[in-house]
């Protein structure tokens, strides 16, 4: 085959029609399970001010100072958004929806754009699906979030995954915190990697992420946050508790899970899967207090997750799981001669009118390579017309599976299908 003269960028992949049935399957069940927990779809833009994103998601965060798809266009700064909470919380200010009433409970599918390193489960276009609760602190509000989630991978069936569950605090109990690890990390800085000792002084919290060898004897005795949390947000990880058991959702509680980004407080999870390789997150979430007024709105607490469509296809490939049955095709009509062509294109509509899908050959192919054609499209019947079944007024009716055919007038046909 000629080489093509052109390619998607690295990192960015072509979803092929072969593919695509899973995708509207995924989407038809998230929107199903969304309509179950009463959230509603909003849908933002690809592009956003790059400041928005700066301080939404955090000058320090990875996400921001390296992988960005940014760039000015006259006096305005464009980025292709990198997340979507915080585009969904822009719009949560900008469009007042405060003003409907209660808390707004929001999901969202889309594609997502980071500057990362390609590798298997990281790509540079990828696509999320989110839910965002915004305008309520009780801890009902994060179990929601969570339950939402988990029913998605429930319908998916992965069920092998573990819940990781954290709290991170509250501005007042992570400064305590921070002064502590700070500490604990300060007198092994030099025999730590050259990333955690960056991180060290702009967001030491990060460094309990690192995935470096030579910082895991460290992370592995560092303090945990959850000695550092003030009464009320210990009540409130206690009663995410207590609601995920009444609930039966599992969890396992990992004290060193940190979403890096300052505007997390409280609540933190993520949910990782035995089946991803060293890209083992699903998704994850949290609860993010401080967000909404970060970026000029009135203090409103919120919670939130996201979750990565490529990755839960590449669980599904592990556990060969078939998300999409195969598509049929109810009719292709295979013609021999003008005529019948005629015949063909003048009935097609009378078929999809009746609710069917129907096809033909618009190529001038032989029989032969419409009847292989008829297959590869999986085809439950064809209705076979030439100059004979056209003076005879009746049409050979084949049903693929059985291989059987017989001869009936078209309103027949049109019977026979739909009843
Ligand atoms: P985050 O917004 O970083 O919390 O990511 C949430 C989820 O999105 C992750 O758990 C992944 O499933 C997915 N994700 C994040 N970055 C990528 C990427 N570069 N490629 C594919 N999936 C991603």
């Amino acid at each position: 085959m000629a080489q093509s003269t052109f390619s998607t960028h690295v990192g960015m992949v072509d979803i092929l029609p072969d593919e695509v049935d899973k995708w509207q399957k995924l989407e038809r069940i998230i929107h199903e399970e969304a309509k179950k927990f009463n959230f509603e779809e909003i849908r933002t833009p690809i592009m956003e001010q790059t400041e928005l994103i700066a301080r939404g998601v955090g000058q320090l965060t990875d996400i921001v100072s390296k992988e960005m798809f940014a760039f000015d266009r006259g006096d305005d700064h464009y980025v292709l958004r990198p997340e979507c909470t915080a585009p969904v919380a822009r719009a949560y200010v900008e469009h007042h929806l405060d003003q409907r009433g209660g808390s707004q409970n929001l999901y969202y599918i889309g594609p997502m754009f980071r500057a990362e390193k390609p590798q298997k489960g990281r790509q540079r276009q990828f696509h999320q699906f989110g839910a965002e609760i915004i305008g309520a602190a009780d801890p009902a509000a994060d179990v929601d979030i969570i339950a939402f989630m988990m029913s998605i991978y429930d319908r998916v069936g992965i069920s092998n995954t573990t819940l990781k569950l954290n709290s991170v605090g509250d501005p007042e109990s992570r400064k305590a915190y921070t002064q502590v690890l700070k500490d604990h990390f300060r007198p092994h800085l030099s025999e730590m990697s050259e990333v955690s000792q960056d991180r060290f002084e702009k967001n030491p919290l990060r460094i309990l992420d690192s995935k470096e060898e030579e910082d895991q004897p460290f992370v592995e005795d560092a303090p945990v946050i959850t000695d550092f949390l003030t009464d009320e947000t210990a009540e409130h990880y206690s009663r995410v508790k207590e609601l995920l058991t009444e609930l039966d959702i599992p969890f396992e509680e990992d004290p060193y899970l940190v979403r890096g980004l300052d505007y997390y407080t409280r609540t933190a999870f993520e949910l990782v899967s035995p089946d991803l390789g060293a890209q083992d997150a699903l998704g994850g979430g949290g609860r993010y207090d401080l967000l909404i007024e970060e970026i000029g709105g009135q203090p409103t607490p919120a919670v939130g997750f996201a979750a990565g469509i490529e990755r839960l296809f590449i669980a599904c490939e592990e556990l060969d799981i078939q998300l999409a049955e195969e598509e049929m095709l109810d009719v292709y009509i295979v013609t021999l001669g003008d005529e019948a062509r005629k015949w063909g294109i003048n009935h097609l509509p009378k078929l999809r009118e009746a609710g069917l899908s129907a096809s033909m050959d618009y190529i001038g192919r032989s029989m032969k390579s419409q009847m292989k054609d008829a297959d590869r499209e999986n085809a439950r019947h064809v209705i076979i017309v030439g100059s004979h079944e056209l003076e005879a007024g009746k049409f050979v009716l084949r049903n693929m599976k059985e291989s059987e055919e017989e001869a009936f007038t078209f309103d027949e046909i049109l019977e026979r299908l739909t009843s």
